[in-house]
């Protein structure tokens, strides 16, 4: 054990060398928070509650080292950001082959909630619109609902590095108004794609939108990720390392809904954002991003999120296609660096 005033000259080694990178999103949280642009979701009433200026940014390194600023510890519902998360549990119990077969890898141009299946195949388009996300969910093992959501949480959980639990009123808000996903799911029942139990599955999908988290859990879930599957803080493997690509790649093309082109144009990060006004980006074997910001432009994205974020990317390199030097100026900062 380190005498405390041992502890207290590392704890401020570990202060001063992430002081630069809480600078630059300090400085961000600054620029952006005056952009009063976008709707705060209220489609599902629960939503409606959020305050239109909560505003947080975290980034968190391979290394295990958090930097946040803002509204970083307001909780959340995930919303569609559980979506990528699920469909690595059902790449990790199903395998490539079985997921490819009933959910495909295709961006829809449509909006998150269209009900649009693939024609030849009944396939919905990806696994990261709601159709995708409710025929991937339908693929959570266990004998029956209570060891299924024991599982959906027991994994958020080893992303996030704590226990996880859903919001009782975001998940009855979400189940009172969700017709529009029954007609998804009935749909997808009817052409065989999900398997005879739809109203269990809606519930399991209800209860993963609800899930509580801020955007330090975010930022360390998308850090776990750019760390290959395994949590950077707690050292827990949450996915195996061979079905990362798959989820980032995912992620890549079609977790921006119908802006998903222009993000990797502009952006170039796998990331997902959800109608909560969470977005979550990955740069991969480097460091995971989350902002949180409840307003939503026309195409269901985080205005804030999707600004700071542009801004990150273009200011210190992060585009996946300037991978020669992507995020090094940034990585820096995380002190010290284990890879
Ligand atoms: N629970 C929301 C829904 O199913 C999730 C949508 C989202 O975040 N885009 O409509």
């Amino acid at each position: 054990m380190p005498e405390p005033s041992d502890l207290d000259s590392l704890l401020n080694r570990m202060r001063s060398a992430t002081a630069p990178i809480r600078s630059v999103l300090e400085a961000l949280h600054e620029q952006f928070l005056p952009l009063r642009t976008g709707t705060v979701a209220d489609y599902i009433p629960e939503l409606a509650f959020a305050e239109p200026d909560w505003f947080g940014i975290a980034v968190a390194s391979v290394d295990g080292q958090v930097v946040e600023v803002g509204d970083s510890q307001q909780p959340f519902s995930m919303q569609s950001v559980s979506k990528p998360f699920v469909y690595g549990l059902a790449l990790e119990n199903h395998g490539r082959e079985h997921l490819l077969s009933k959910v495909n890898v295709e961006p829809t141009g449509e909006a998150f909630n269209s009900i649009v299946l693939d024609e030849t195949t009944n396939r919905p388009f990806n696994p990261l619109v709601n159709s995708g996300a409710i025929a991937t969910t339908d693929l959570i093992t266990g004998t029956d609902y209570a060891e299924r959501i024991k599982n959906l949480l027991g994994m958020l959980a080893n992303y996030a590095g704590h226990p996880v639990f859903v919001d009782n009123a975001t998940f009855i808000s979400e189940r009172t108004t969700g017709h529009r996903n029954r007609a998804i799911a009935h749909l997808m029942l009817n052409f065989g794609m999900i398997e005879d139990r739809v109203d269990e599955t809606l519930e399991l999908y209800f209860q993963q939108c609800s899930v509580l988290v801020n955007c330090h859990d975010l930022a360390v879930m998308a850090a776990t990720l750019a760390n290959g599957g395994v949590n950077p803080i707690t050292g827990v493997r949450a996915l195996s390392t061979a079905h990362v690509k798959d989820v980032l790649s995912i992620m890549y093309s079609c977790g921006m809904y119908d802006y998903s082109g222009e993000w990797g144009y502009l952006v170039g990060l796998p990331a997902k954002s959800g109608v909560c006004g969470a977005i979550l980006a990955v740069v991969p074997g480097k460091f995971g991003i989350a902002v949180f910001s409840p307003p939503l432009d026309e195409r269901g994205n985080s205005v804030r999120g999707v600004a700071v974020c542009r801004e990150l990317s273009q200011r210190f390199g992060l585009h996946a296609f300037e991978a020669h030097f992507a995020g090094t100026t940034l990585t820096d900062e995380f002190k010290p660096a284990r890879r």
